[in-house]
């Protein structure tokens, strides 16, 4: 019997029939992508063609956010549907996870992998993990475990941790990808000392964190978008005839940008702009493999970004759109990103101001696979499929709590946003604490009439204020109930 064959009787989704096989599902999660960097939502000097057709035969979203301003809480909240500032730990209250950090997810854990994996789906993650693997420090001599295979997925392929940091090497499942024992990794973040063989270079440049040993097993800056493409491809290839669940998470576009010679200069804004062609391509590559396999009509597609691009401007480009600030902060610019989603024939084309995130993503894969989510599993994730496949888009979360690079919150309702402490909303860029001598200064915004935060409303509207910081408060103190 193939394994999804128990699973035709729950794909209970509107409008389907027990004759329709379950939908795959494909989530693709660009780094420090930006709102504005797409040319169907704005761009200047950067072309998109992939990404723009994907969200001209799919819906657009206007107004969805990543879970958190930064890398690794994002991609906890992905996956779990859990608010990452609920979990103490390297890179989830705070910062990010560096290349030494233990598994974040603790094996056990709800994920939406583990949930596809035992409704019979193919589960796998390509590209950029961030989340750490083992039980204490990672020995990359050995077998890298747990990591994503104890977590939900059955394949993985990628790189550690970011593309500045060590160690600079591909993991295959739960080993280096090419590695020579007798020249065995040694990474630490810690300075070492002068003397020690550990450099803050490898694989041709400076990294964040000090390695020594690996040679073999060393990416090319230049091919990692073409590496992780090609094994993203091979994956659909792999698995076209059941279903999948396909994470790709391409590098594309966080720094070092050091895009393939085929697309360097291609913007003339640089290589951060170079990139986006890169990402648009890679993107392009994995939508040709669903059609060539005629999966279009089968497969649910999500595009989005971990956080907002890092810089606001590149000559007349705007990499975040009109959103004010950057990655890491509180402001729109942080978090609001772009947030596709196509699935031919099921989700009618078009435009959506609801409020969304892809902390929605694990409610939604239950809902698409008719699967109720375990008690307590996924606690801060929405079901957005009624918005996708239905007919009224304008309703999606009634809220959202934000998190900065510093794991400062702000909460949003409607067309407000209530940010705590204005001193915060710069992220990693912010001032310190408030204390005795620095009372918190709160902000209010309507996003609606001020797109641009540029007018605080908190002293003309002390009632909404009030409201949105008892709603912060109630959502921190415990999850609230998810809408139907
Ligand atoms: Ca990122």
């Amino acid at each position: 019997m193939r394994p999804f064959l128990p699973l035709l009787a729950a794909f209970c989704l509107p409008g389907a029939s027990a004759a329709d096989p379950p939908p795959n599902l494909v989530v693709i999660l660009a780094d420090d992508l930006g709102y504005g960097d797409l040319s169907s939502q704005g761009a200047k000097g950067i072309r998109t063609p992939n990404l723009d057709a994907l969200a001209g035969e799919g819906l657009r979203f206007t107004d969805g956010h990543s879970p958190a301003a930064m890398c690794t809480p994002t991609r906890y909240s992905m996956l779990t549907g859990e608010y990452s500032w609920r979990r103490k730990g390297s890179g989830l209250d705070k910062g990010v996870a560096n290349g030494d950090s233990p598994l974040l997810i603790p094996t056990g854990s709800f994920t939406v992998a583990g949930l596809l994996k035992s409704a019979g789906y193919r589960t796998g993650i390509i590209g950029k993990w961030h989340l750490g693997f083992g039980t204490d420090a990672p020995d990359y001599n050995r077998e890298l475990k747990p990591g994503p295979l104890e977590i939900g997925f059955d394949e993985f392929f990628g790189i550690p941790a970011t593309n500045d940091r060590v160690p600079t090497v591909y993991i295959r499942d739960h080993r280096v990808v090419g590695l020579d024992p007798a020249d065995p990794i040694r990474i630490t973040y810690r300075d070492p000392g002068k003397d020690s063989p550990m450099k803050r270079y490898a694989a041709g440049r400076g990294r964040i964190g000090w390695m020594s040993g690996g040679k073999a097993a060393f990416w090319k800056d230049t091919e990692i978008a073409d590496t992780l493409t090609r094994e993203a491809v091979g994956f659909i290839d792999k698995h076209h005839d059941r279903p999948f669940f396909l994470c790709f998470t391409p590098h594309d576009v966080h720094a070092p940008t050091i895009p393939h010679p085929r697309f360097a200069g291609t913007s003339g804004l640089g290589p951060r702009a170079d990139m986006v062609h890169e990402l648009d391509w890679s993107v392009g590559e994995v939508l040709k493999a669903l059609d060539r396999h005629s999966l279009a009509g089968r497969t649910l597609v999500i595009v989005s970004s971990d956080n907002g691009a890092y810089r606001t401007e590149e000559g007349e480009h705007r990499p975040n759109g009109p959103w004010r600030g950057v990655k890491s902060q509180l402001w729109e610019g942080g978090h609001r990103v772009p947030f596709l989603a196509r699935w031919k024939g099921r989700i009618a084309p078009g435009e959506s101001p609801a409020l969304v995130s892809m902390i929605d993503l694990p409610a939604t894969a239950a809902a698409m696979v008719g699967r109720p989510l375990p008690a307590g599993a996924a606690p801060d994730s929405f079901n957005l499929m009624p918005l996708l496949t239905g007919t009224s888009r304008d309703a999606g979360r009634d809220h959202l709590v934000l998190m900065s690079g510093k794991g400062d919150l702000a909460i949003r309702e409607g067309p407000w946003k209530y940010i705590p402490d204005l001193a915060t909303a710069d992220g990693w860029s912010s001032g310190p604490k408030p204390g005795p001598k620095r009372p918190a200064k709160p902000g209010l915004y309507h996003l609606g009439e001020d797109p641009g935060e540029t007018k605080n409303l908190h002293a003309e509207k002390p009632q909404v204020a009030k409201r949105l910081a008892a709603l912060l408060a109630k959502v921190k103190s415990s999850p609230p109930a998810r809408n139907p």
